[in-house]
C-alpha cells in the first residue's frame, strides 16, 4: 500500500474544487483546522457583523430593533437559509434553541402522532453509537411518557436497522452521520423501510448539515434537529435548527410553545387560544 506523503496531500488540496472558498474563512496562519465538527471556523465577514449588531442595532437602536433590524424574523430568515442545504422548502425550517432541546421537542411531537396513528407502539428505537445528548434526551422523555428506548448495539449496518424495526416501534432516532466513525446512513432507504414498517423517523442533522448533501424532502423524513455552531459556522453560542415534514404541520404539537407560538403574541393571552386545536387530546 502506498504511503500518502506531505507532497500527495499539498497535491490533493491543489485540485479541491473548495479551494477557492477557503478565503472566505479566518484562521490563524498556518493552522489546519479539522476539528469543524465541534466548532466552525469564523467567517471573515463575522466581526463586523456581530460588531454592528452590538453598538448599533443594540447599543444605539435598542428596542427599534425587534423590527428595524428584522431580529423578529431571523428565526426564520436564518431557517430558510439551512433549508436550502438541507432539502427543505422555504417556510419549514426554524433557527432556535440547542440541538438537545429541539430534539426533545420533535421527539415530542412524532411521539404524539405515532399514539394517535399507531396507540400500540410504545418503542423508540435508536443506536448506542448514536452522540449522548440524544440518548439522554430521548430516554427521559421515554421515562416520562410510559416508552421504552431500545438501542441497537450494531456499526451502523443498514441490514441491522432494518431488521430491528418492530411492529411495537414507534420513532425510529438516528443521527445521519455518526459524530465517531462518519459513517453516514442511507436517511432515504432507512426512512422509506421505517415508514412501510409503521414507524416515524426524526434525524439528528448534527454531523451532516453544511457537510455532506441533505435532502429531507427527497428521503421524505418526518422530523430533523441540527448543529448552528458545527459545520454551519455560526459561532458558540448560536442557535440550533429544527424541521417537520409539512405533512405534519396540522397535527404538530409539542411542550414546550412559548409566547412566541401564539399567533397573536402582543395580546398576551393568559392561555393560548391555539393551544385547543393544537392539542388532539384536549379537543
Ligand atoms: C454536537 C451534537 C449535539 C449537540 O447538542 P447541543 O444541544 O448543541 O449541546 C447533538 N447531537 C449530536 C449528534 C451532536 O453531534
Amino acid at each position: 500500500m502506498n504511503t500518502m506523503t506531505l507532497t500527495d496531500c499539498q497535491a490533493l488540496d491543489a485540485a479541491d474544487p473548495l479551494r477557492e472558498l477557503r478565503h472566505l474563512y479566518d484562521l490563524p496562519a498556518g493552522t489546519i483546522y479539522l476539528d469543524g465538527n465541534s466548532l466552525g471556523v469564523m467567517p471573515r465577514t463575522a466581526p463586523a457583523r456581530v460588531a454592528e449588531a452590538v453598538t448599533a442595532e443594540w447599543g444605539r437602536d435598542l428596542i427599534q430593533s425587534w423590527n428595524k433590524a428584522g431580529w423578529f424574523a431571523l428565526p426564520q430568515k436564518v431557517g430558510d437559509k439551512i433549508a436550502s442545504l438541507i432539502g427543505a422548502a422555504p417556510g419549514e425550517v426554524v433557527a432556535t434553541d440547542s440541538t438537545s432541546v429541539n430534539l426533545f421537542k420533535v421527539l415530542s411531537a412524532a411521539l404524539n402522532i405515532a399514539a394517535l396513528d399507531a396507540p400500540g407502539r410504545k418503542v423508540v428505537l435508536s443506536e448506542r453509537s448514536n452522540f449522548p445528548t440524544d440518548l439522554y434526551i430521548a430516554e427521559a422523555l421515554c421515562k416520562e411518557r410510559g416508552y421504552t428506548l431500545r438501542l441497537m448495539d450494531n456499526d451502523g449496518s443498514q441490514p441491522q436497522v432494518l431488521a430491528e424495526l418492530a411492529p411495537d416501534v414507534a420513532v425510529l432516532m438516528l443521527t445521519h452521520v455518526n459524530y465517531r466513525t462518519g459513517a453516514m446512513h442511507d436517511m432515504a432507504a432507512i426512512t422509506a423501510a421505517a415508514h412501510a414498517a409503521g414507524a416515524l423517523t426524526v434525524w439528528d442533522l448534527a454531523h451532516s448539515a453544511g457537510a455532506v448533501p441533505v435532502d429531507l424532502n427527497g428521503a421524505q423524513a418526518d422530523f430533523a434537529v441540527g448543529c448552528g455552531y458545527k459545520y454551519l459556522n455560526g459561532g458558540p453560542g448560536a442557535p440550533a435548527f429544527v424541521w417537520a415534514n409539512a405533512r405534519h404541520v396540522d397535527r404538530f404539537w409539542q411542550p414546550l410553545s412559548g409566547w412566541w407560538g401564539h399567533a397573536a403574541p402582543f395580546e398576551f393571552t393568559p392561555l393560548p387560544a391555539t393551544s385547543a386545536a393544537r392539542n388532539p387530546s384536549s379537543a
